[in-house]
């Protein structure tokens, strides 16, 4: 596996993946262990390990990611609203460590962590 990273590896077809959106600069599948009716990760398709590592040479990764959050929302029907999580290092409780942003919806979310 190219660089040891789980992520770049479903990025590089090695490992398959329950895909919903793609372009040139994001993928996005469906979780594996969903937390919600819609669970989906959505990764960019530049290793970055995690949110520390966002820059002025990478955070347009971050951007077309955020677009494709709008894009997928819609089409998995959550026009009511849905909720975008990014865990970061350990204390985040980050299990992967390429970058992503958990796009979880399809019910009421009861409980707020903010
Ligand atoms: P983290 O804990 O890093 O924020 O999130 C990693 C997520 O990746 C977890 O929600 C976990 O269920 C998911 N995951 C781990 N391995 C795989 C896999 O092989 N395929 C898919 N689709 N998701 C995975
Ligand atoms: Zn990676």
């Amino acid at each position: 596996m190219l660089n040891d990273c789980l992520f770049c590896a479903i990025l590089g077809g090695e490992i398959p993946c329950s895909k919903v959106y793609e372009d040139d600069y994001v993928l996005a599948f469906r979780d594996i262990n969903p937390q919600a009716p819609v669970h989906v990760l959505v990764v960019p398709k530049e290793h970055i390990a995690c949110a520390l590592d966002i820059g002025e040479e990478n955070s347009f990764f971050v951007s077309k990611c955020f677009e494709a959050i709008a894009k997928i929302a819609k089409a998995e029907g959550l026009e009511n609203g849905f909720r975008v999580v990014n865990n970061c290092g350990i204390d985040g409780g980050q299990s992967v460590m390429h970058l992503h942003f958990h796009l979880i919806g399809g019910e009421k979310f009861a409980e707020k962590i903010i």
